[in-house]
């Protein structure tokens, strides 16, 4: 669940790293060298945290949106924008998005998606390529959701 959570942590536009069957040590040494906010399911792991002053959410629900919602709401965000944004990154390995101008994608994404969409990004890293399509809207409407959760009154 948390790699998921991950991956809608980028597309927000979140500088996010994802470890999956990470030795606690490498966890926490890769923490404190990227200045990162640890996010952890493993109560011990987050104990151990507090006790070195490393900053931390425990992940407690096992709901994406409720997990999200908690970590916005304890990171003092309170609005996330719609996607893609200036600070969008790319899903699969947290690369920056550029956008890419339309005619360089003939023969590259599906003919429908080429000629119904005008605005189309790609990935710095891995060249994966996006578009506004009926993902993003999901993703958008997931963002509609926290933002009502965690909006001030
Ligand atoms: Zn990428």
């Amino acid at each position: 669940m948390l790699g998921k959570v991950a991956k809608k942590l980028r597309l927000f536009g979140f500088d996010t790293e994802y470890l999956a069957n990470t030795d606690d040590n490498k966890i926490i040494k890769r923490g404190l060298d990227s200045k990162r906010i640890i996010l952890t399911k493993d109560k011990q792991l987050h104990k151990r945290l507090i006790k070195l002053k490393i900053p931390s959410f425990p992940i407690i629900s096992e709901n994406e949106l409720e997990t999200l919602v908690i970590i916005m709401k304890e990171s003092h965000i309170n609005y996330v924008y719609s996607v893609p944004n200036e600070n969008t990154r790319c899903s699969l390995c947290n690369g920056t998005l550029d956008e890419i101008q339309k005619p360089s994608l003939v023969n590259v994404v599906p003919k429908k998606v080429f000629e119904n969409t005008s605005m189309f990004f790609e990935c710095s890293n891995c060249n994966k390529i996006y578009w506004d399509g009926k993902h993003i809207k999901e993703i958008n409407q997931i963002i509609d959701k926290i933002n009502k959760e965690i909006k001030q009154v």
